[in-house]
């Protein structure tokens, strides 16, 4: 019997045509974390459950009913990642660079991992990039973390429609007070709660603010606002992040019902949205994560970072169409049946050494001219380059514009590069 292989549910394919945007935000933000000094880190998709059930939180959803947890070989039980801070404070433990004193600002990319149900910008392998820095506790650092998406927005030419929400979870001492506040509200409307909502009362009262069950919005609006619980330093704290943004020129809404779905953190936190996307918004989310370092193992030592996902991102580039068009070959290059492969091979690597920025596309398969002809066409290649016997015999390329209004030409071998890229420059 025949097996059809098809992918899992949630992970999704990308396709050679499909993947100019991609590299283009890939290279946008290699760009702007080497403008801002931040670091690369790679590191493994596989890591232990404890360190996602002790960093993320034990009553989160993505601990609670999204993360791919088996057991190995040896019955150790671990995770695909469902996101990448834990993994990278870590790895700054493992690898000894969270010495006292010290700032380290890294960034990362690759795909993650959450058993979600899938839909419309939201799939079970998803890709992120990540800026985490350790080290800084002020508000500066957060200015710089959100100027340095802004940047990217920018650069992406995806500002439009593009909004930052900002909140404070304020530190722990004012977010057990707050529990308390919470637990207290939430218990006088039991009646209205759902059951993860009741669950979370026991458990995390916080995160029942972040419930998108309809039935529980008006419960949700009408809760005590956490700004009461805050000491004056965490206001303090908050204000100069406000005054900071609104000196760089960005544009800060103050959400008071942001809190994110993960457990670790505590001060800032923000999200940008756009309004460009319906349902799944949120495109960038982050925050200040104090209390995180020191749980996985670290002396006391702050840390703060967001992470955006890049189909969103890239989604919002389709829409406001900013995505680049699919590059096609530059050259194509055809060895009539009279020739040898191993001509036409060879004049595909002189031009490649000619012209090293240009994409030359060796036909391999042979045939007759015209549907060699035919293949360069449909390649979307500029020039094609053709090489048969009568070529080979006197020392020239037979080049055709296959757009474009220019006539073949016969080009001496001497002349060759010099002659493809102006051509080139003319075709384009
Ligand atoms: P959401 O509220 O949309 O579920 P989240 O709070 O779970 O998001 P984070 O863990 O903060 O998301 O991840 C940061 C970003 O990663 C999100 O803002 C979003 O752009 C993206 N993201 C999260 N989950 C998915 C997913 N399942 N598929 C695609 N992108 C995702
Ligand atoms: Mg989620």
């Amino acid at each position: 019997m025949k097996t059809q292989f098809t992918r899992l549910r949630g992970m999704p394919d990308l396709l050679p045509q499909a993947i100019a945007p991609w590299q283009q935000l890939e290279s946008a933000v290699r760009h702007a974390m080497c403008a801002y000094g931040y670091g690369e880190i790679r590191t493994p998709l596989l890591e232990r459950t404890s360190l996602f059930t002790r960093s993320i939180g034990e009553a989160t959803d993505i601990v609670e009913k999204e993360m791919y947890t088996f057991s190995d070989r040896k019955g150790e039980s671990i995770s695909l990642r469902p996101e990448n801070t834990a993994g990278c404070v870590r790895a700054a433990i493992e690898n000894g660079l969270l010495q006292p004193g010290s700032v380290n600002r890294i960034w990362y990319t690759g795909p993650m991992f959450r058993y979600e149900r899938p839909q419309l910008g939201r799939q079970r392998q998803f890709f992120q990039v990540g800026a985490e820095v350790y080290g800084l506790a002020g508000p500066a650092i957060e200015a710089e973390l959100i100027l340095l998406s802004a940047r990217l927005w920018r650069e992406l030419g995806i500002d439009k429609g593009m909004q930052l929400e900002i909140n404070t979870l304020g530190d722990n001492e004012d977010r057990t007070r707050y529990r308390d506040t919470l637990v207290a509200y939430f218990e006088s409307h039991r009646e209205t709660l759902d059951e993860d909502s009741l669950r979370r009362l026991e458990r995390n009262p916080l995160r029942i603010l972040d419930s998108k069950n309809p039935a529980m919005q008006a419960v949700i609006e009408a809760a005590p606002a956490l700004r009461e619980s805050l000491s004056e330093a965490s206001l303090m704290h908050f204000e100069q992040l406000q005054a900071l943004l609104q000196g760089s020129g960005i544009d800060a809404v103050v959400n008071p019902r942001l809190v994110r779905g993960l457990d670790y953190y505590s001060h800032t936190v923000f999200e940008w949205t756009t309004s460009e996307l319906g349902a799944q918004s949120a495109v960038c989310a982050g925050g200040r994560y104090d209390g995180l370092l020191t749980e996985l193992g670290a002396k006391a030592m702050p840390g703060v970072g967001w992470a955006l996902g890049m189909e969103r991102v890239i989604a919002l580039m389709d829409k406001l169409g900013v995505s680049p068009a699919q590059h096609a070959p530059d050259v194509f290059v055809i060895g009539t049946d009279e020739v040898a492969a191993a001509d036409s091979l060879a004049l595909a690597e002189t031009i490649r050494a000619l012209l090293p920025d240009c994409a030359v596309v060796h036909n391999t398969a042979a045939g007759s001219l015209k549907s060699q002809f035919r293949k360069a066409d449909k390649s979307g290649a500029s020039l094609a380059a053709i090489i048969g016997s009568d070529e080979l015999a006197n020392g020239y390329v037979t080049v055709k514009p296959l757009r474009g209004p220019h006539e073949q030409t016969s080009v001496p071998a001497l002349q060759l590069g010099e002659t493809l890229q102006r051509l080139l420059e003319q075709i384009d």
